[in-house]
């Protein structure tokens, strides 16, 4: 997987440094997790003592440009990235209450963008985006009360 996102970056004709390489390497192992810049700096950092900051979210940023990371905003209001694979192209179901994160693949979304868009003409192009409410949990337990 990593190689594939190393390819990427070569065709997209950025320079890959051992510091990008480090922050790379730690959003292929944390495919599935919404890292925030801070968390991908404190884990790049295991992997490479001397790396700054700066350099850390450069390169984040160099790679949400790319397209190898997603952006997302969720409500707690940091800026978190994950890894943006285009076979798990997916939406965030974000609960207000507890924070819970439930990923549905877009593919059952795509249905009604593209009903928006035909009807609004509006085009969504935020990958991964986030769609907020109350997860099945936090609707029980306001029920049983
Ligand atoms: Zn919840
Ligand atoms: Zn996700």
């Amino acid at each position: 997987m990593f190689n594939d996102y190393i390819m990427k970056l070569y065709n997209s004709g950025i320079k890959l440094t051992s510091s990008r390489e480090a922050v790379l390497s730690v959003f292929c192992e944390n495919f599935n997790k919404h890292l925030s810049a801070e968390e991908v700096y404190e884990l790049a950092k295991l992997k490479m003592p001397s790396i700054g900051v700066a350099t850390v979210y450069r390169s984040i940023n160099i790679f949400v440009i790319s397209q190898l990371v997603a952006k997302i905003q969720f409500m707690d209001k940091v800026t978190r990235y994950e890894l943006l694979d285009k076979n798990n192209m997916h939406y965030h179901l974000y609960c207000e209450d507890c924070g819970g994160i439930i990923e549905e693949p877009i593919s059952r979304i795509k249905v009604l963008e593209t009903e928006i868009s035909k009807e609004v003409g509006f085009q969504l192009t935020a990958a991964n985006s986030c769609l907020i409410g109350k997860c099945q949990k936090c609707l029980l337990k306001k029920k049983k009360r």
